[in-house]
């Protein structure tokens, strides 16, 4: 079967749809090039095209075997897997050459031996900041220790046909004569992406907004190509907004959380994250905001993705995480909940998600809980073993208050007594020792969850209770009972 052209979009004819990214291994795959991958994929697969995956390792003293890895991992993860690839670059090398050879020879580019100092002395008073230009007329042959330099028209405008920013214009003459291999040989990326990018065929660049200022050198080095060897279509160009935190600073490693296997580690569900990130930048025509991958592939559309900065909001992110959950059958939402102890090495151990206890309690805690590491919190009063009372809630809900010795003991004599150990009925002792004593029944309740389940915050106390059975609960309250009087 042959993939369907497109149609709708600008470029110069209609073609495949082939697609890329072109990660660079030199950490974690972070939250934006999650959300440049799915959109990217979506793209892919609503037209029917191939989506490539290429790793850009040219930088050879900053990438890492294992970050390759963590690219594969996070792309599984998100739902978002290439067709093609994973290429390297560094595979690729008899390409570049070859590319440069056909391009010196056109007298397309030159080589410069200028010293990053000479070049700074020289232009530090310059209106515009980059290279002068001062070897280009020299005639210097290729050699070791010379760059090779691209010459740019002096004159004219490169346009960049972007199909979310519209046509950008960029003056050659703001643009410097850049380098495409540097002095030691080795070809930048700025060349290889080209070079890959008319190899690959790829019909639609998709990618952040950040590579928009080397666009126009990538058109200028096409052209050359095309002239000094077969044409090839120049793919589309979208640019996509960058991501800012809450202070509307670009999201960086050192200041956000933006690493996807953080999330993953952090217990967020990945189509949560898939779903959010989606909203980043773009949103249905509808205008829903929870939406599946399925949903995106039906409705994404390229010129509909905006331009302005895209707030990546944690909370709101938060926010979807705990309706994806609620939105999980119990027996998924426990695969789920084991699975993530299981990969965190959770000290509380996996055994607990097979108990019947947890199939007790799984619907109430998925009801409360934001994040897969929520859950443990939820749960770890059923371990007797390891029950510790948080000494904060202790202070509050028992230290300082003066009935909390009466009325713990009076529950304890009450419980030891019931003659059936049901959430209702423990729950209408409790009742009649509020009545007994004035207060609400919240108020009363809080010494009791305090001795029993260990905190002030949790899961419904007398549901919880009926699951802990009656000698541990009893247990419980005799110790506390202990260390008050
Ligand atoms: N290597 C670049 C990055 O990691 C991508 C360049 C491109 O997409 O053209 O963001």
């Amino acid at each position: 079967m042959t993939a369907p052209a497109i149609t709708d979009q600008a470029g110069p004819s209609p073609r495949p749809v082939r697609v890329r990214i072109a990660p660079s291994p030199t950490g974690y795959f972070h939250v934006g090039g999650a959300r440049t991958a799915l959109y990217n994929w979506a793209f892919a697969r609503q037209h029917g095209g191939v989506f490539v995956l290429r790793i850009e390792d040219t930088d050879t003293e900053r990438n890492k075997e294992e970050w390759v890895q963590g690219i594969l991992d996070a792309l599984r993860w998100i739902g978002a897997e290439w067709d093609e690839g994973p290429y390297r670059q560094s595979e690729r090398r008899a390409l570049y050459d070859e590319s440069v050879d056909r391009l010196w020879a056109a007298g397309a580019l030159y080589a410069c031996d200028c010293t990053r100092e000479a070049v700074l002395a020289r232009t530090k008073d310059n209106p515009t900041p980059g290279y002068d230009g001062h070897c280009r007329e020299r005639g210097l042959e290729r050699g070791p220790g010379r760059a090779l330099r691209f010459a740019v028209p002096d004159d004219g405008v490169t346009v960049v046909h972007d199909l979310v920013r519209g046509d950008v214009e960029f003056s050659n003459s703001t643009i410097e004569d850049f380098v495409i291999v540097k002095s030691n040989g080795d070809p930048l990326f700025v060349l290889a992406v080209v070079i890959d990018d008319r190899d690959m065929a790829i019909s639609h660049v998709i990618r952040a907004e950040e590579h928009l200022p080397t666009t126009p050198k990538a058109v200028l080095l096409w052209g050359a190509l095309n002239e000094t060897g077969p044409a090839v279509d120049l793919p589309a160009f979208a640019h996509l907004p960058v991501l800012v935190n809450a202070k509307r600073q670009k999201i960086s490693k050192r200041r956000d959380r933006v690493a996807l296997e953080d999330y993953e580690a952090d217990g967020y569900l990945p189509e949560a994250m898939a779903n959010y990130l989606s909203l980043l930048g773009w949103s249905p025509p509808g205008g829903e905001e929870l939406f599946s991958l399925d949903d995106l592939v039906r409705e994404f559309r390229l010129e509909n993705v905006n331009h302005s900065p895209a707030f990546f909001d944690n909370q709101k992110l938060l926010h979807f995480n705990g309706l994806y959950i609620r939105s999980l059958t119990p027996e998924e939402f426990t695969r789920r909940a084991r699975a993530w102890a299981a990969a965190v090495h959770h000290p509380l151990g996996i055994e607990l998600y097979s108990s019947p206890q947890w199939r007790e309690l799984a619907p109430l805690v998925a009801e409360r809980v934001a994040t897969l590491a929520d859950v443990p919190a939820y749960v770890e009063f059923l371990f007797g073993d390891s029950f510790e009372i948080e000494p904060a809630s202790y202070e509050k809900a028992i230290a300082k208050d003066a009935e909390a010795g009466a009325i713990l003991s009076e529950m304890r004599s009450r419980l030891g007594a019931v003659s059936a150990w049901a959430a209702e009925v423990l729950k209408s002792e409790l009742e009649a020792i509020a009545e007994a004593h004035g207060r609400k029944l919240g108020k009363t309740q809080a010494p009791v969850r305090v001795a029993t389940l260990g905190r002030t915050v949790g899961l419904p106390l007398f549901e919880s209770l009926e699951v802990l059975g009656r000698d541990e609960t009893l247990r419980r309250l005799d110790a506390v009972l202990a260390a008050v009087s």
